[in-house]
């Protein structure tokens, strides 16, 4: 047994302990907390439903929780997290700590239980859930806090400290993890009603005396290291938000002393203004970066680092599900070890593993080989361990000469490689791909084809799911239903649902998508290059998982994957028919894409195979032809220095789908978010001939670019009413956010659709929210 002591008593250690010094710490920054199979999920969700009670519900958090700290120990990790578990989310968490209640939750004080903290995660009857935002460039979403000049923080939720606690009574000492105090301010928005004037970083005084509490409580706990996450440090921060971070951490330096501190930082490098700050922050023991992300990490460690302090090596990729390339990790690790000094390097992942598949294991479907390129939570746990004790020349040398081995075979593999893909996606690299004719000219021609009424109106693409539909897919999928009894049922299904469109006088309609299960899933099934998994689950919010699929070769589409149904669908309508795809960007962005060739590169060829997919769309016989990029703006890096050339290559993948088609065909595009004032120019150099946007959240947000005077000449499809809620909006309701467009947007340009696909609504809502819809723009159209 060697005890954690603190740092300034290493050397001491050291000399006692021999073994110790040849033993290169590791460290995991957190760990998935939905469970292998979804444990907490479904958890959740029957606590949720009142078909467990609050006691079930804990029973199981607390076993994930044991289970994955008995793994972390038994793997030989050092530095093993704490309060990484949550029952929604670790900002919600720190929320709930510093007492930040908002007021309409009737929270009275005393410790916050699982009523107050769901109520604000999810909203309950009478009131609605805290907002909920994107954790910097990941799929997981946050709880945003809510604060202004008058929230009284508190000391309400000892989650921290417990959790230490529970770990300690089993065993096994932990470092607890924190959002530190000046990220969780910078995540935060200012309550309704606060004026615009009010900064929150003035809260910083208020927050740290809970800080200091919480601190106190977890040293007396027998705790000798804390980790502060401080993501936001790898952000474009101005002077005086970096200024915020020597503030607090100066002011919690005597309350931390006795204490190890270790910041933490990841999902990008740290710009070097603010590396300057964070090294030169009082009372801190270690600094965390992210390795895999960061380009320029190394530099600035080359050019300085606090002696004597540890340096924290993200050198494990905690955002994707490849395995570790052990020898070059060791490469790096040797390199920064003779810069920060022996014993003063802790490997670690790069960000929390959170944001990775759990466990390798129960994938029973996944090819071998493929299988043996991959990493898990589970495996990257193993990983770190091996690196540490590698650099301490206990090398396992089994577990590395495996992974050399499916190196190679990564890398030789004729799975993975394509000449031919390879080769066409290369000669994309520096040239341009757009449609001969200008836009303008384009809609002329279309519309003498189309022949379509001013306001025309449209839906994005799905139509209701029903349990029939998923079934029958799901039956086929596991070969219980032959292909023809598939074929009839989904051929009912569109016949329904044009029909349907026909009844309610639609002009351009869709098919409905019965035929798939996601967006992304759909297409990645039928090309070569995608994996899929069975239990390879990432958190997105709250209970909600996805499932990526992993894209580990060159892409290629063997065969048309849409124009069987699209051409079933428009030969039973005279009106055109829209054909649905997912554009290349989104289908990057929500996969686990491979680490193996720069990002766009695997996007070039998924634009390859979506080209070939809209040229077959066209000859037979579809005029009009939505590309769904969903996920554009998901994928714009952090720091604004990187944003140019990630908007030059992904809209340039968007124009190479459609490039080569006849002016008379019409390109739809469909994004999923409002806010897009920023990259309007980027949206623009699309080219799409029509754009359909969320809108109906944000009506000002959105209008205030045209406002603003931006040159504007395709058509676009603001959405009209909120398909995200059940509420069926009136004629006129929508009639008067038409006429809000029509204020700033010609009449001649503008579509009428709702703000995304219907899927996840049911028919009730359907008829008569796109009735009224279709009243509504008809009753524009008499008047203009
Ligand atoms: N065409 C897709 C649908 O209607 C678009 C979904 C999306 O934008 N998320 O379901
Ligand atoms: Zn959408």
């Amino acid at each position: 047994f060697f005890p954690t002591t603190p740092a300034s008593d290493n050397r001491l250690v050291f000399c006692r302990f021999n073994f110790r010094l040849r033993t290169m710490a590791s460290h995991i920054v957190g760990y998935p907390r939905m469970g292998p199979k979804r444990e907490l999920k479904f958890a959740l969700e029957s606590f949720w439903d009142g078909k467990s009670t609050d006691e079930e519900l804990q029973k199981v958090a607390a076993d994930l929780r044991s289970s994955i700290w008995k793994q972390m120990a038994d793997a030989g990790i050092k530095y093993i997290p704490s309060n990484t578990f949550s029952y929604y989310d670790q900002v919600l968490d720190t929320t709930a700590m510093l007492g930040a209640v908002p007021s309409r939750y009737d929270w009275y004080g005393g410790e916050i239980g699982f009523d107050v903290y769901f109520s604000m995660a999810r909203g309950n009857a009478s009131v609605p859930a805290m907002e909920m935002t994107k954790w910097f460039d990941t799929n997981y979403h946050y709880i945003v806090p809510e604060l202004g000049p008058d929230v009284n923080f508190s000391y309400a939720s000892h989650k921290a400290v417990n959790e230490f606690k529970e770990a300690k009574a089993l065993g096994i000492e932990t470092v607890p993890v924190i959002v530190g105090p000046v990220s969780y301010l910078l995540l935060s928005k200012p309550a309704k009603g606060v004026v615009k004037s009010f900064s929150l970083l003035s809260l910083i005084d208020k927050i740290l005396p809970v800080y200091k509490e919480v601190v106190t409580e977890l040293k007396a706990a027998g705790a000798t290291w804390i980790q502060f996450d401080e993501p936001t440090l790898v952000m474009d921060l101005e002077c005086h938000k970096l200024q915020a971070f020597t503030h607090a951490y100066l002011e919690l330096a005597s309350s931390l002393s006795g204490l190890n501190v270790l910041i933490e930082t990841y999902f990008a490098d740290v710009p070097a203004e603010a590396y300057k700050t964070l090294i030169a922050l009082k009372g801190v023991t270690g600094f965390g970066f992210d390795l895999i992300r960061g380009t320029s990490t190394l530099d600035l460690i080359k050019g300085g680092f606090p002696s004597g302090k540890y340096l924290f090596a993200g050198v494990v990729d905690g955002r994707n599900i490849w395995a570790n390339d052990l020898a070059a990790s060791v490469t790096t690790l040797k390199e920064l070890e003779g810069i920060v000094g022996k014993g003063n390097i802790v490997v670690s992942t790069s960000c929390s593993l959170l944001h990775t598949a759990v466990d390798l294991v129960n994938e029973t479907r996944l090819d071998k080989e493929i299988k043996s390129w991959l990493a898990f939570a589970a495996q990257k746990v193993v990983e770190v361990n091996a690196l540490a004790k590698a650099l301490s020349d206990h090398k396992d040398e089994e577990l590395f000469s495996a992974n050399a081995a499916a190196h190679g075979s990564r890398k030789s593999s004729p799975r993975v490689m394509n000449e031919a893909v390879q080769k066409a996606a290369a000669a994309l690299k520096g040239s341009d791909h757009r449609r001969a004719t200008n836009v303008s000219a384009r809609l002329d021609v279309q519309q003498k084809k189309l022949n379509l009424p001013i306001l025309p109106t449209t839906t994005l693409g799905s139509f209701p799911q029903t349990i029939e539909l998923r079934k029958v897919r799901r039956e086929y999928k596991a070969k219980k239903v032959s292909e023809e009894e598939y074929v009839k049922a989904i051929k009912e299904e569109i016949d329904k649902v044009v029909k349907l469109q026909e009844e309610l006088d639609i002009d351009v309609l869709v098919h409905g998508e019965p035929e798939r299960n996601d967006m992304v899933e759909y297409f990645g099934e039928q090309l070569s290059g995608f994996a899929f998994t069975v239990n390879g689950w990432v958190q997105s919010y709250g209970s909600r998982c996805v499932k990526p699929p992993i894209i580990y070769g060159d892409v290629s589409r063997p065969k048309a994957m849409t124009v069987f149904w699209s051409s079933m669908a428009q030969s039973m309508t005279c009106r055109p028919m829209k054909g649905m795809l997912t554009g290349p960007v989104t289908i990057l962005n929500w996969s686990f894409v491979r680490n193996d060739q720069p990002r766009f590169e695997t996007c070039y060829q998924i634009a390859l195979a979506i080209k070939d997919e809209v040229e077959d769309l066209e000859k037979a016989g579809i005029t009009v032809i939505q590309i769904d990029e969903a996920a554009l703006r998901e994928g714009l890096p952090l720091r604004k220095s990187e944003q140019p050339f990630y908007l030059d290559w992904a809209v340039h993948s968007f124009r190479i789908t459609n490039c080569g088609v006849k002016d008379t065909t019409q390109i739809h595009t469909h994004m999923c978010y409002s806010n897009f004032n920023d990259i309007i120019l980027s949206i623009i150099d699309m080219d799409a001939d029509v754009i359909a946007i969320e809108n109906s959240r944000s009506d000002e947000k959105l209008l205030s670019v045209f406002c603003e005077g931006v040159k504007y000449g395709a058509g676009i499809g603001p959405g009209v009413y909120d398909i995200h809620s059940p509420r069926i909006p009136s004629t006129q309701e929508i009639a008067d956010r038409i006429n809000k467009m029509l204020a700033v947007l010609e009449s001649n340009i503008l579509w009428v659709n709702p703000d995304c696909g219907l899927k996840t609504r049911k028919y009730a809502e359907v008829k008569p929210a796109l009735s009224n819809m279709v009243a509504a723009a008809k009753l524009l159209r008499n008047q203009l």
